[in-house]
C-alpha cells in the first residue's frame, strides 16, 4: 500500500509538472498577451480617433472658410444697400460690422430710425401732428383734434407719416367713443408693410395689433401679422422681439379658438427660439473685445489662416474677418449644429467619414482636438465607432481565449482521467486486502470443520456408525469446498497472468451437470436445499473444457445457496435454445440490483449490501465463470430483481468451432 500511494504520488507529481505548470504558464502568458494587446488596441483607436479629428477638423475649416468668403462678397453688397440680413448660406447666425473696436449687431446698423425721424421732423407734418396734439391733450377736444389727424393723413407725403399719423387719429377716435371707426383705422394700420417702422424699428402695424387686442378683436389678422414678421428675412430689432413676444403671450392666454391657440403657441416656441438667438447675440457684443483679443492672439500664430473660437450655450463659431480693402472688419457667426448637419448631409463627406460624430463646445469635457485653427471646440466620436475601429482586436481575443479554453479543457480531461485511474487503483487495492481477508476467512471456516469432526472421529466418542459416516461426509463435503476455493484463486491468479489453458473436447453437457449435482448434493442436502433439476435429454456433445464448465457450475450453485435468504430452493436445467445449449441455475432468494448487475462479474468485485457483509466470499466466483465460459465459446447473462432471485444462464454454441 505504501508503495502503491507513493507511485501515485509520483504520478500525480509528474502530471503537476508536465501538464498542469506548462498550461498555468500558457494561461498566464496568454492573459498577458490579451491585456497588450488590448491596449494597444486602445492606443491604435486612439491614434485612428485623432487622425479623423484632424481630417474633419481640415473639412469644417474649409467649409468654413467657403461660407466667409461667399458671405464677405455678398456683405460688400448689402451693406452699401440696406441692413438686409439674409445670408447666402443657412449655417450663418449673423454677420457684423466692427467700427470702432465695437461689434455692431445687423438690427442696430439699420437707418430706419434716422428716416422715421427725418420723416416726422419734416416742418409741415410735425406743425400738423403739434396742433393736433394740443387739442387732444391741452384742450380736450377730440373732435378737432381727430379732423387734424385726418388733414394730416390726408396730407402726409410718406408712407411712415401717414401710418403715424393715422394711429394718432385712431387714438383721437377712441377717445370720442367712436370705436368701430378707431378699428377700422387700426385694421388698416395692420395692413401696412412692416418696413414702415418707428424709431425703435417697431412696425406700425404692431401698435395697431395691440390696439385691436386690447379691443378683443382681430385675433385672425394680428397671428397673419406676427407670421409676417417672423417670417422675414431680416433680424430683427430687440424691441420688436420683445414687442412680438408680448402680443403672442396676449395671444396665448386670451385666445379663445383652439387653432388660434395652437398657431399661438408655435409662434411663442419660436419667437423664445429667436429671443434665446438675440440674447446670445447681445452677450457676444459685450464679449466682442475679449474675443476679438484672443483672436488675435491665435492669429499671429496661424499666420493669415482665420480662427474660429466656440461661443455660447447655443453651440455658435465665430470669426474675425480682417479688414478688406475700403471696408470695415467683419464678426461672422455661424451655428455649430448646423454646420455639422450640413456637413453630414454632404455625400462626399459621409462617404469619408461614415462613422457618427458631434461637435462638443464645453470646456472640460472628452474630446478630440480638431486642427488648431479652432478654439474651444472638439469632436467625439459615438461609441459604435469605437467597436468598430476595435473589431480586429476582438476576433483576436476571441481567438485566444478559444485556444486557451482547448488548453485548459484538455488539461482537465487529463485531470479527469488520471484521478479516475488512480481512484480506480485505490478501489482495486482496497479491494484486494478485503480479498485476502475473505480468503483466509473461507480457508477457516471449512478447515475447522474438518479439524473438528475428524478430532472428534479420532477420539472414538461417536460409536454411532450413522454418525461416523455423517462426519466423514463434512470432512469430505468441506474439504472440497476448500479445493473449490482454493482452485478458485490459483485460476485466478493464472488468468490475471494469462496462463490458464483450457483444454476442449467433445463432452455431454447432461454429464457435467449430473457431476455437479453429485459434489453439491450433500452441502445442500445439509443446509436443506431442495435442488430441482432438469436436463433434455439428447443435447449433442459440445467441445469443452470438463473440469472448468463443472467449476463454473459449482460456482453459480455455491452462490445461489449462498444468497438465497429464506428460500431454500434452487433450479439447474440444461436445455437447447435453437443452436445454443443453455445451463440455467436460478434462485429465489436477495436478487440483485439492476445497477450492480454489471459490475458483479468485474474482479473482487461485491454488491455492497448489508446481507453481504455477514456472507463470506472473495468476489472471484463470477469473474472466473465468465472467463471460463468466454473461453468456451459462450456468454453468460443474469436477470434478477431484489428480494425476488436471480438467474444466472451460460449459453454455448452446440455446433462448436474446431
Ligand atoms: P462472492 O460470492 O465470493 O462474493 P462472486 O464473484 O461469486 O463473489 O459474486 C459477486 C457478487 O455477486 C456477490 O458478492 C453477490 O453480491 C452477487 N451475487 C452472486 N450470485 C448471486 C446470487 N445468486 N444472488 C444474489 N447475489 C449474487
Amino acid at each position: 500500500m505504501v508503495m502503491k500511494s507513493r507511485g501515485h504520488r509520483k504520478q500525480i507529481l509528474l502530471f503537476l509538472l508536465a501538464v498542469i505548470l506548462p498550461s498555468l504558464v500558457l494561461v498566464v502568458f496568454t492573459l498577458r498577451m490579451i491585456s497588450q494587446e488590448k491596449e494597444l488596441a486602445q492606443k491604435r483607436a486612439v491614434d485612428e480617433r485623432r487622425r479623423l479629428a484632424s481630417e474633419i477638423g481640415q473639412h469644417l475649416l474649409v467649409r468654413l472658410e467657403k461660407i466667409k468668403l461667399q458671405e464677405s462678397s455678398a456683405a460688400a453688397n448689402w451693406i452699401q444697400l440696406s441692413a438686409k440680413c439674409d445670408y447666402v448660406n443657412p449655417e450663418v447666425v449673423l454677420i457684423g460690422l466692427v467700427e470702432r473696436d465695437r461689434l455692431l449687431l445687423p438690427w442696430e446698423e439699420n437707418q430706419k430710425s434716422e428716416e422715421f425721424r427725418r420723416a416726422l421732423s419734416s416742418s409741415n407734418f410735425s406743425r400738423r401732428i403739434q396742433l393736433a396734439e394740443k387739442e387732444e391733450f391741452a384742450k380736450k377736444d377730440f373732435l378737432r383734434a381727430a379732423e387734424l389727424y385726418r388733414q394730416t393723413v390726408k396730407t402726409a407725403q410718406e408712407p411712415v407719416q401717414r401710418g403715424y399719423a393715422r394711429l394718432l387719429l385712431a387714438r383721437a377716435l377712441a377717445k370720442m367713443g367712436r370705436k368701430k371707426e378707431a378699428l377700422s383705422h387700426y385694421r388698416g394700420i395692420l395692413d401696412l408693410p412692416s418696413r414702415v417702422t418707428d424709431e425703435y424699428g417697431i412696425p406700425l402695424s404692431l401698435y395697431a395689433a395691440g390696439r385691436l387686442l386690447d379691443a378683443g378683436v382681430g385675433y385672425g389678422e394680428v397671428l397673419e401679422c406676427i407670421r409676417t414678421e417672423l417670417g422675414a428675412k431680416r433680424w430683427l430689432s430687440p424691441a420688436e422681439f420683445y414687442m412680438l413676444q408680448e402680443l403672442i403671450e396676449r395671444l396665448v392666454n386670451t385666445a379663445s379658438e383652439e387653432s388660434t391657440q395652437d398657431t399661438a403657441n408655435d409662434y411663442q416656441r419660436i419667437i423664445n427660439e429667436h429671443i434665446r438667438k438675440l440674447e446670445q447675440a447681445l452677450e457676444l457684443q459685450g464679449d466682442f473685445q475679449k474675443i476679438a483679443f484672443a483672436s488675435k492672439q491665435e492669429d499671429q500664430g496661424r499666420r493669415g489662416e482665420s480662427v474660429w473660437i466656440s461661443y455660447g450655450e447655443i453651440p455658435w463659431l465665430v470669426s474675425l474677418a480682417p479688414p478688406l480693402a475700403g471696408s470695415k472688419p467683419l464678426l461672422f457667426v455661424v451655428d455649430t449644429q448646423d454646420i455639422h448637419a450640413s456637413l453630414r448631409r454632404d455625400s462626399g463627406f459621409s462617404e469619408t467619414f461614415p462613422g457618427e460624430f458631434h461637435f462638443i463646445t464645453r470646456e472640460r469635457s472628452e474630446g478630440e482636438s480638431l486642427v488648431p485653427n479652432f478654439r474651444g471646440l472638439k469632436i467625439a466620436f459615438a461609441e459604435s465607432d469605437d467597436t468598430a475601429l476595435s473589431k480586429p482586436w476582438s476576433f483576436q481575443r476571441s481567438f485566444y481565449l478559444l485556444a486557451l479554453l482547448l488548453v485548459l479543457s484538455v488539461t482537465l480531461f487529463g485531470a479527469y482521467l488520471l484521478w479516475r485511474d488512480v481512484r480506480r487503483d485505490v478501489r482495486m487495492a482496497e479491494m484486494r486486502s478485503q480479498f485476502v481477508s475473505s480468503v483466509s476467512h473461507e480457508l477457516k471456516t471449512p478447515l475447522t470443520a474438518i479439524r473438528m469432526f475428524a478430532e472428534t472421529l479420532r477420539l472414538g466418542r461417536s460409536k454411532n456408525l450413522k454418525t461416523q459416516a455423517e462426519y466423514l461426509d463434512t470432512i469430505v463435503s468441506e474439504s472440497q469446498r476448500l479445493t473449490r476455493l482454493l482452485n478458485n484463486v490459483l485460476d485466478f491468479s493464472k488468468i490475471e497472468q494469462g496462463q490458464r489453458i483450457y483444454r476442449l473436447q467433445p463432452t455431454s453437457l447432461s454429464e457435467i451437470i449430473q457431476a455437479s449435482v453429485r459434489a453439491m448434493r450433500y452441502p445442500l442436502s445439509q443446509k436443506g436445499f431442495e435442488l430441482n433439476v432438469h436436463i433434455e435429454e439428447g443435447l449433442p456433445d459440445v467441445r469443452v473444457d470438463k473440469d472448468a464448465l463443472e467449476q463454473a457450475i459449482l460456482n453459480l450453485l455455491n452462490n445461489a445457496m449462498k444468497y438465497s435468504g429464506e428460500s431454500h430452493e434452487i433450479d439447474l436445467r440444461l436445455e437447447r435454445k435453437d443452436d445454443q445449449a443453455l445451463i440455467q441455475v436460478t434462485d429465489r432468494g436477495v436478487g440483485i440490483d439492476s445497477r450492480e448487475q454489471k459490475r458483479i462479474f468485474e474482479k473482487f468485485y461485491r454488491v455492497p449490501m448489508l446481507e453481504n457483509e455477514r456472507i463470506v466470499g472473495t468476489g472471484l466466483g463470477l469473474t472466473l465463470v465468465s472467463h471460463i465460459v468466454k473461453a468456451q465459446g459462450g456468454n453468460i447473462e443474469v436477470e434478477s430483481a431484489p428480494g425476488k432471485g436471480s438467474t444466472f444462464s451460460i449459453y454455448l454454441p452446440l455446433e462448436s468451432k474446431q
